[in-house]
């Protein structure tokens, strides 16, 4: 079972419940991280890290002495990461989305694969914790082939809970897709709801279950609570609005390791999140 911690928004505390669930949960468990611009789980979880790939993407290098300038591969680039300016091919590897298709159409043989460093993926253990994450290189801004390369590790004996990266966008969509469960996090405020909403529309031609995590309850107004019940959205888990949360966060602790009386609440969570997967088995069985 692959079930995705997601948020409209940064700051809603996704990273919080990942951390949590993945310390309660009691089967066999990987913790991914594919926050990759800004990868905090392993802050919470400490693992000891045991391995490391660079991640490289492929990019088209240009030979002026070859090339005719008859623009074939700028006008297949849906990206504008290669063009002909005059006599002279340009390219813009930071723009280029690795597809290979200025170098499949080149006439002239002037264009040739080079690679491009992405970032990393490192993996290893916290306790019995299975750990991997990604982590994209400073200026960087391709963040979906470093998630797919850190993608290719997810255990297939284990249940894999990933910390998504925050937002409704390409990363966001990349992070949550092929996963069972979508857990979204938010806060019972106004912010919190047009986020909530957007992440909803974004995810649901995903096709896998939702269910609504809510933080910091006690703040803020109806409209989440509202909005949950008008759309059949499952509200998996109110957190209160709690001091105490807020300082082992910043402290770098996990809630139900910092504060026992979660664990029970995080337990709760883990078997409302398997009921939401099995029911959508027992539909698919059935479909
Ligand atoms: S590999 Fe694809 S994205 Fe990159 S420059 Fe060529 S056509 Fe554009
Ligand atoms: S397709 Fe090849 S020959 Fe044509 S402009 Fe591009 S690099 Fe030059």
């Amino acid at each position: 079972m692959i079930i995705a911690i997601a948020s409209g928004k940064g700051g809603t505390g996704k990273t919080t419940v990942a951390a949590a669930l993945v310390k309660v949960w009691d089967r066999p468990v990987q913790a991914v991280d594919l926050d990759v611009e800004e990868p905090n789980l392993a802050l919470y979880l400490k693992p000891e890290l045991t391995g490391r790939e660079i991640s490289m993407m492929e990019i088209p290098l240009a030979d002026q002495d070859k090339c005719t300038a008859c623009g074939a591969c700028s006008e297949i680039c849906q990206f504008k990461a290669i063009s002909v300016l005059g006599e002279y091919i340009l390219t813009f590897p930071e723009m280029c989305h690795g597809c290979g298709g200025c170098l499949a159409v080149c006439p002239e043989g002037a264009l040739s694969p080079d690679t491009r460093e992405l970032g990393e993926v490192l993996w290893g253990w916290a306790g019995e914790i299975d750990f991997l994450m990604g982590r994209l290189r400073v200026g960087e801004a391709m963040s979906p082939p470093l998630m797919r390369a850190a993608k290719k590790r997810l255990d297939s004996s284990r249940d894999v809970i990933i910390d998504a990266p925050p937002g409704v966008s390409c990363p966001a969509v990349n992070a949550v897709k092929d996963t069972d469960v979508i857990v979204l996090v938010t806060e019972p405020t106004p912010f919190g709801f047009y986020d909530l909403k957007l992440a909803r529309e974004a995810f649901t031609p995903i096709g896998a279950p939702m269910g609504v995590v809510i933080n910091r309850t006690g703040i803020g107004d109806k409209g989440v609570y509202d909005y949950c019940h008008a759309t059949g959205l499952p509200i998996l888990l109110e957190i209160p609005y709690d001091r105490q949360v807020a300082e082992a966060y910043s402290r770098g602790e996990v809630i139900v390791d910092a504060l026992p009386e979660y664990q029970n609440m995080f337990l709760e969570l883990s078997s409302r999140i398997r009921d939401l997967a099995d029911r959508r088995m027992k539909e698919a069985r059935y479909a």
